[in-house]
């Protein structure tokens, strides 16, 4: 019997406090379907640090491998050095390892420039002890001088020693699969796991796609334009969309997938069914 493919989830820590209770919910709900860890995303700047961290060891406390991000723009060898410190104190084993974007407002770059230097930097500070995730952008980084460039920039977080990666969200799977085999051409050995993105609210999708540069194909827009404020419709149609796309990445060996819930249950909860993974 072939094995049956692992997925893992993303939450992002919540602001108020009826945020946090209700991400328990969630937690629980979507711990039951047997992801292979969750990860956490990292306000622009460290603007989230303590809420990253407190979301963290309430999934660890569930008994889930919890996997903070940590951005590195804006920030100094020392205040990464206590990150560490930190993970290391709360038996974090995985980390996603990122740029991040300077926030608005916040000059200083710091000491960081680009994450292959945050990966470098925590391979130095402490070896082999953390599993180090980064990203990946099939469709392109929007600050990429070039689609080579781009491609150069992931095989240099490689090269720095990351272990896995996860993708940007794209709904184009040849990008996913034109970028595998760019990445292995250029000698990269390390898994490439496509991020998934469930469609709640086509005008937040296209709005949150503009900023971060991936593609909402034109046939997709045309018709999510056409339900109009038809929540259902669209919400039956995003969850055909993204069910055939992932089937198309399975099919096509991709190694597992990471699924950005929103903190919401319902849609990731019926993709996992429907692929068979929960
Ligand atoms: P990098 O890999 O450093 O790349 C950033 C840009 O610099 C790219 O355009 C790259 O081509 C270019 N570049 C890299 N090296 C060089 C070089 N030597 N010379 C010139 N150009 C170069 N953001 C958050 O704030 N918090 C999060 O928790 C978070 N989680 C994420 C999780 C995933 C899976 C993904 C895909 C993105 C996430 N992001 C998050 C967004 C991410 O921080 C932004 O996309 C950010 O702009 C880039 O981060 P990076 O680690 O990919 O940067």
């Amino acid at each position: 019997m072939s094995k049956k493919l692992e997925f893992s989830l993303e939450f992002f820590p919540p602001a108020t406090a009826e945020g946090v209770e209700k991400l328990r919910g969630v937690r629980t709900e979507l711990a039951a379907l047997g992801p292979e860890f969750i990860s956490v995303t990292y306000g622009a700047g460290g603007s989230t640090r303590d809420r990253t961290l407190e979301v963290v060891r309430e999934i660890r406390a569930a008994g889930i491998d919890a996997a903070p991000h940590l951005s590195c723009i804006g920030s100094t060898q020392a205040s990464i050095r206590d990150h560490l410190a930190e993970f290391r104190e709360m038996g974090v084993k995985r980390i996603v390892a990122l740029r991040g974007d300077l926030p608005s407002g916040m000059a200083d770059p710091g000491e960081f420039r680009y994450a292959n230097e945050l990966v470098e930097f925590i391979r130095k500070e402490t070896g082999e002890e953390f599993f180090l995730e980064v990203a990946s952008y099939p469709e392109v980084h929007p600050q990429a001088r070039s689609y080579e460039a781009d491609l150069k920039a992931f095989v240099n977080k490689v090269n720095a020693g990351a272990n896995s990666s996860i993708t940007q969200y794209f709904y184009n799977a040849d990008a996913y699969f034109t970028f595998c085999d760019a990445a292995r051409e250029a000698g990269v050995r390390i898994p490439i796991v496509p991020g998934i993105m469930p469609i709640a609210s086509f005008s937040k999708l296209a709005r949150f796609s503009e900023s971060c540069g991936a593609e909402i194909p034109q046939w997709m827009r045309r018709k999510f334009e056409g339900f109009g404020d038809d929540a259902e419709s669209v919400r039956a149609f995003g969850l055909d969309v993204v069910t055939g796309l992932c089937e198309r990445l399975i099919a096509g060996g991709a190694p597992s997938l990471h699924f950005y819930t929103l903190n919401q249950t319902a849609l990731t909860r019926e993709l996992c069914q429907r692929l068979g993974l929960a």
